[in-house]
């Protein structure tokens, strides 16, 4: 016999368990809900697995709630613990958090979950590989076992970009090593001579964890753009004059020169440009939506990395250790693109081509891939994702990025109909609604999924 649940909720990181919590929280019956999983704990996946104190929440504490209905409630279980007995509320909610702790804010909050609800959960240690239509659901097929389930959620998140250059297939983990091997870059020996291939925030965790460990060997910074990450501000006000109305008719370079403007005017009022950016955060995915296709594109090809930069900012004291690196020389910086990777007996030697034309050679002891986010589906190497998009249950997003679904998360399927009782959560979603990776938008996402299924369950019961 197969077990059989009502809800299937597939991946089991933040966005899974953000799922899961949503569905114990509304669920009036005792609706039979699992979670599949793999790794050894829920809620922590890429982003919050990280042991290292250094890596720090990229959004302040007072903003991380996972319940949009208790919006400080992050920040209520962080000043509650008993290292910050005496701090100042205000200061701890402008602050960032260690990424560690989110993990266990979440499982915290899982385990209450669990405790008031009327359904049960269970989380079953399964990579699933297949979904298969059955007459009243799905079947999920695993190594470990088959399962069935009358509504699926996918939440199997983020994959990393591989080293998109000649040569990195021969190498291997220690010359090679993934930003989010955290382990593996913490083992770098400080005296190491270091690539970082990718400037964005993955590059900054590895410097952290550098710094922490002492590093003192040179750091080359190698990306096509060399445009680093930029600070949050110490002021964390939005700039309420900011028309973001006026945005949504204009096209992508107008847009541009509307925020430049508006970062002038905003520090014209002593307000810093980050104000602006700020005003525009709750925007996000409308001001994509607005956009057509042809224009999305435009974005894609010629912003999206200014974009990145100033919209993903780093903690202001982060900033520092960064600026501080640079101005001591310990970390140079490349604009080039990476050609060739080759193993040495003792190094990494590294071809790339600068802007100008000129060929950079770097011999290194080891080099990190910070390249992020794998954005396009058929590049993400998830079996079940092929298996998906093989056999027509799904369909690459717009301009091939995530999966193709509809403003409700519904998968749609290879002729574009929605599957009512398969819904998506997180970074799949990016070609629908772009801001879609960050906790403030995936626990919205997952209190409406929930919604809908706790719904649709009631009313079949
Ligand atoms: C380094 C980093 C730092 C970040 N920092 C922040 C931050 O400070 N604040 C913020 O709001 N956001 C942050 N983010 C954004 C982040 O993506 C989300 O907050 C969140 O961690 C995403 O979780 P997820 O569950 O969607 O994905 P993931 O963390 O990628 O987890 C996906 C899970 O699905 C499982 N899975 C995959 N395929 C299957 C399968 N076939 N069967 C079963 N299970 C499967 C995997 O084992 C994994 O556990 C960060 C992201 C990264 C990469």
């Amino acid at each position: 016999m197969h077990p059989r649940f009502d809800i299937a909720i597939v991946g089991g990181a933040a966005a899974g368990t953000l799922a899961a919590i949503q569905h114990l929280r509304q669920a009036a019956t005792p609706l039979r809900i699992a979670v599949f999983e793999p790794a050894p704990r829920l809620a922590e996946g890429i982003a919050y697995s990280t042991q290292r104190p250094e890596h720090l929440l990229n959004v302040p504490t007072g903003r991380m709630s996972a319940l949009p209905d208790r919006p400080s409630d992050f920040l209520d279980w962080f000043a509650a613990r008993p290292e910050h007995a005496g701090a100042s509320r205000e200061a701890l909610a402008h602050g960032y958090a260690p990424r560690r702790d989110y993990a266990r804010y979440l499982a915290d909050r899982l385990h209450d979950a669990r405790q008031a609800s009327p359904a049960s959960l269970e989380v079953l240690p399964w990579r699933i590989e297949a979904l298969a239509r059955e007459a009243d659901g799905w079947r999920l097929s695993s190594a470990q076992g088959t399962a069935l389930a009358e509504r699926v959620v996918l939440a199997v998140g983020n994959a990393q970009r591989p080293l998109p250059v000649r040569g990195s297939g021969a190498l291997a983990r220690p010359r090679l090593v993934d930003a989010w091997d955290y382990a593996g870059v913490a083992a770098i020996d400080p005296a190491a001579e270091v690539c970082i291939v990718g400037t964005g925030l993955s590059m900054v965790d590895v410097l952290l964890t550098l710094d922490a460990n002492g590093h003192r060997g040179r750091i080359h910074l190698l990306s096509r753009h060399a445009m680093l990450p930029r600070a949050h501000s110490t002021n964390p006000a939005a700039d309420e004059a900011f028309d973001v109305d006026a945005l949504h008719p204009l096209g992508v370079r107008e847009r541009l020169r509307r925020l430049r403007q508006g970062m002038r005017d905003a520090a014209a009022r002593g307000l810093p440009w980050q104000a602006v950016m700020e005003r525009l955060r709750p925007h996000g995915q409308a001001l994509w939506r607005s956009l057509d296709a042809a224009e999305q594109r435009r974005f894609l090809r010629h912003a999206v990395r200014y974009w990145d930069i100033h919209r993903h900012r780093i903690a202001p004291e982060v900033g520092a250790i960064l600026a501080d690196w640079y101005a001591d020389g310990r970390l140079v910086l490349h604009r080039a693109r990476l050609d060739m990777a080759v193993a040495g007996q003792r190094c990494v030697q590294l071809t790339a081509r600068t802007r100008d034309g000129r060929s950079l050679v770097l011999d290194v002891d080891h080099v990190v891939n910070a390249t992020g986010l794998e954005l396009r589906v058929q590049a993400m190497r998830n079996p079940l994702l092929e298996q998906l998009l093989g056999e027509g249950h799904a369909r690459p997003g717009p301009h091939g990025i995530g999966l193709d679904i509809d403003a409700e998360g519904r998968l749609l399927d290879a002729d574009g109909r929605p599957h009512e009782d398969l819904r998506v959560i997180g970074s799949l979603r990016i070609g629908e609604a772009w801001e879609t990776i960050a906790v403030p938008e995936l626990r919205v996402q997952a209190q409406a999924i929930a919604r809908a299924f706790t719904t649709a369950q009631a009313a079949a019961a």
